[in-house]
């Protein structure tokens, strides 16, 4: 969205939220649990909302769970929070549109409430998400990579000094994030990442609720290393890539063994299709401004990345840049460097989606997110060669 009301963009978001003194969780789980042990000492949580009937009959968090059926929307001060992944929201949105419930009016998503409610009330700054990159080394080579390794010459490996810096002025301007994502590459091939992960949890473990990373589930890490992820409780998404990485089937046994043995959390993620953002077949560079915001609102992008003391508005522009694929966008950034504490609601925005412009520079290069784009494509299929060699 483009910026209009610096500083004041959610003033009447939080008027609605202000007038809500009796708050439903809609998603009886890790989510909703989290929220509810953000929200319970301020908050009057009236208990949580699901679909599942055995969660209503069980309850949650020492709350009951209701049937939206049994919600009364007239009732004054009825808001309904959605405390579940921007991945599986979109019908139980609508479903909640057709009951009657107006967003950000007496529906939010965990992420505006959550973000709002700290700035204005709390003074102080919430983040869903950051994703944060130090490495794009990996051993795989696939076609539609999101972070466009295939278009690197050498891969980007940021030095550890930055990597620290980043760390700590993140959490100098932020209070509270979801999730801390670690993402790579092939984060399990950084050489520091077993310091990394220590230097988080030391520091700033009680500013995270998840510190989490990924593997594509093709490296055996060594033992010393897993001993310190367990340690320091990440938790590992591990992608299923065997069927387009046959060979790789005895390595993910052997793996989800060590995780196993190591007590480390982690959850296996089989998809049935990537998409291909398709930077050098899309060009979109002459839409006009009013098409590439609509284009940037309806892309739902949820991630975001730091880098070098600068948060970039989709992290897979930042992406595009790092891989030479576009040149710097200065309007797509936020600077965490010059912060000021009077910038917090500026802060919140960008992170909610708005920046300068209403779009980023690489919306014309790019076909968009899960949502709206049409290049569904194999997961993981290999290139025979890097793209740089053959364009
Ligand atoms: S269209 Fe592409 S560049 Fe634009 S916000 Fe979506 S993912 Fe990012």
């Amino acid at each position: 969205m483009k910026w209009n009301n610096k500083g004041h963009e959610f003033d009447q978001v939080y008027e609605h939220i202000k007038g809500k003194n009796k708050l439903y969780l809609f998603g009886a789980g890790d989510y909703g649990e989290k929220i509810y042990d953000l929200l319970c000492k301020e908050k009057e949580i009236q208990g949580f909302i699901d679909n599942d009937k055995e969660k209503q009959k069980q309850g949650y968090c020492g709350k009951r769970v209701y049937d939206i059926s049994e919600i009364d929307k007239a009732e004054e001060g009825v808001g309904i929070i959605l405390c579940v992944s921007p991945y599986t929201r979109k019908p139980i949105m609508q479903q909640l549109m057709v009951e009657g419930y107006r967003y950000n009016e007496t529906m939010f998503t965990m992420e505006v409430y959550m973000s709002v409610y700290y700035a204005y009330e709390l003074n102080k700054t919430y983040f869903p998400s950051i994703s944060f990159l130090p490495s794009t080394r990996c051993n795989l080579n696939c076609e539609a990579c999101l972070n466009f390794t295939p278009y690197m010459k050498t891969f980007d490996e940021r030095p550890w000094e930055q990597i620290q810096a980043d760390v700590d002025i993140f959490f100098q301007r932020v209070d509270y994030i979801m999730l801390f994502h670690i993402s790579g590459g092939e984060p399990l091939l950084y050489p520091k990442i077993g310091e990394l992960v220590e230097y988080i949890d030391d520091n700033y473990r009680d500013k995270i609720h998840i510190l989490r990373t990924v593997t594509n589930g093709t490296v055996l890490p060594k033992e010393e290393l897993l001993e310190k992820l367990s340690k320091h409780r990440i938790e590992i998404t591990v992608d299923d890539y065997r069927e387009a990485v046959p060979k790789s089937s005895p390595t993910f046994d052997k793996l989800i063994a060590l995780l196993e043995k190591y007590h480390i959390k982690y959850e296996v993620n089989k998809v049935d299709e990537w998409i291909d953002l398709a930077p050098m077949t899309t060009h979109h560079e002459d839409w006009s401004e009013e098409r590439l915001c609509k284009k940037f609102e309806g892309c739902h992008v949820p991630w975001q990345e730091l880098r070098n003391g600068l948060l970039y508005s989709c992290n897979y522009a930042s992406y595009a840049h790092v891989a030479g694929i576009i040149g710097e966008d200065k309007d797509g950034v936020f600077d965490l460097r010059t912060y000021e504490e009077d910038q917090r609601k500026e802060l919140m925005e960008f992170r909610l989606g708005y920046n300068k412009k209403g779009y980023v520079e690489f919306c014309k290069r790019c076909s968009g997110y899960i949502d709206m784009n049409p290049n569904k494509v194999m997961p993981a299929k290999q290139a025979e060669r890097r793209k740089y060699e053959v364009e």
